[in-house]
């Protein structure tokens, strides 16, 4: 029986934990911070991830605290509509898109940890500091938060979900720096009316300036709790920027958006609405892609595989699906270093490539692309770009990011569990 050590316990660690538990393999979960606590703002779950999540038995949960997405829809500048598509159900996929509070999502989660696997499943107050293998074995050394040696554990296996700034990663590929390309995202969470379908994604502008826009809760009252997410260029000389939310100079991000009050959607009023002590900052930074994520009996899911920049809804979903063909891959393979090996093989060319089309605008390239040919807006989209362009821009997205209709629909789970 093998004994796997999930470093972080953040949604690529807590998921992949339940479903190493889901597959009879135990494990442990080891976080840095003294309490996980129910952190973040908006996050999205696309079909293919709520698709895992649903295998695990949280498909329901996560719908009653999240919003089922009708639509995501592009506008430029001017409010005018570059481009509009169903999601999830509305789609025709078999299982919905969700948007969701971050910390919702890790409530979720934990607490199906907590049900299953029991608390002392997740051990807190543990970062890793070092690690080694030695005679078949991971050996993982952690600090406690004043950073005294808080002891050693013994695993077969040492999965790295310690995210963007992972020290397993660190561990492999020493003196790599995260890769900061000079913009700064505000972030915030409003209680504000419904706009659009009530259940609408929309992305505004290009990519010198540009809002992410979703519900991802209910409110009482018929009012929605919106995410919202602003990019800014920070001032050349400015120093980098490497910590997840610090607090926001709101202000300065609301005056930016003078004039962003449209039809469908007053942008600029949803911003100042916003309570100061809500708006949150963060760089937008990535790291490059690497050539592996498994040596020997080590490896690396989510961010700390492949952080990405905010594009196109990704990093939450592609984190649960880690840990699912991960988990697939312990159930085809005897020896722990072929497993992972399998698990690597079968995610990284993908995901290096994500990494790549993110930081290239994903599908939200088509922004760009309106504002590049038409700065003063158009009479009609289609005399700007073509309907094939908008149509393969957004499919090719999806099918690289293995969420396209077809493939999510092609099956219940990565995991198949003996009948
Ligand atoms: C506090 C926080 C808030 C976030 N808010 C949002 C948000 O609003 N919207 C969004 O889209 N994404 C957010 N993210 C990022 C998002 O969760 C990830 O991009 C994605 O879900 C992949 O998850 P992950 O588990 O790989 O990484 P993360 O969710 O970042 O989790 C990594 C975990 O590893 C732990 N850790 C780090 N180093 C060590 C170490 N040395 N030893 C032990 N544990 C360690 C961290 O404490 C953390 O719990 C947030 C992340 C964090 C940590």
């Amino acid at each position: 029986m093998q004994v796997i050590i999930i470093v972080g316990g953040g949604i690529a660690g807590l998921s992949c934990a339940l479903s190493l538990h889901q597959i009879g393999v135990p494990c442990r979960v080891y976080d840095a911070v003294p309490t996980l606590a129910p952190l973040g703002y908006g996050i999205n779950l696309q079909p293919n991830a709520i698709r895992e999540l649903t295998a695990l038995g949280l498909g329901e949960r996560l719908a009653a605290v999240g919003v089922l997405t009708q639509e995501l829809a592009f506008y430029n500048k001017h409010g005018q509509l570059i481009w509009t598509e169903p999601r999830g159900k509305a789609a025709g996929y078999r299982w919905p898109q969700i948007s969701i509070s971050r910390g919702e999502l890790h409530k979720v989660l934990l607490a199906a940890i907590n049900e299953r696997l029991g608390v002392q499943a997740v051990v807190t107050g543990h970062r890793l500091t070092s690690f080694e293998e030695r005679a078949g074995k991971v050996i993982a050394r952690f600090a406690d938060p004043t950073g005294k040696p808080a002891g050693e554990v013994e695993g077969d296996i040492l999965i790295g979900a310690d995210g963007i700034h992972s020290a397993v990663r660190r561990h492999f590929y020493p003196g790599e720096k995260a890769v900061f390309d000079g913009y700064l995202h505000y972030r915030g969470i409003v209680e504000a009316p419904p706009y659009l379908t009530g259940a609408s994604m929309v992305v505004v502008g290009h990519r010198h300036h540009r809002a992410i826009i979703y519900p991802v809760m209910k409110r009482p009252g018929g009012k929605m709790l919106i995410n919202w997410l602003a990019y800014t260029k920070i001032p050349p000389g400015s120093p980098p920027l490497e910590a997840w939310d610090t607090a926001a100079d709101k202000q300065a991000c609301v005056d930016q958006y003078k004039g962003w009050t449209y039809p469908w959607l007053d942008v600029h009023s949803l911003f100042a609405a916003t309570p100061a002590k809500d708006v949150l900052q963060l760089p937008n930074v990535d790291r490059d892609p690497i050539p592996r994520w498994s040596f020997g009996r080590v490896t690396l899911i989510g961010d700390a595989a492949h952080p990405m920049q905010p594009v196109g809804a990704q990093a939450g979903s592609q984190a649960v699906v880690d840990g699912r063909v991960l988990a697939a891959a312990l159930m085809a393979e005897r020896e722990p270093a072929a497993a992972l090996t399998r698990y690597q093989d079968e995610r990284i060319a993908a995901m290096n490539d994500m990494i790549i089309r993110n930081r290239n605008l994903g599908l939200e390239v088509i922004l760009q692309q309106a504002e590049e040919r038409a700065p003063n807006g158009f009479k009609h989209i289609h005399d700007v770009l073509t309907q094939q362009e908008l149509e393969s821009t957004a499919l090719n997205f999806k099918k690289a990011g293995g969420f396209d209709v077809e493939a999510v629909n092609a099956r219940d789970s990565f995991v198949e569990l003996p009948t």
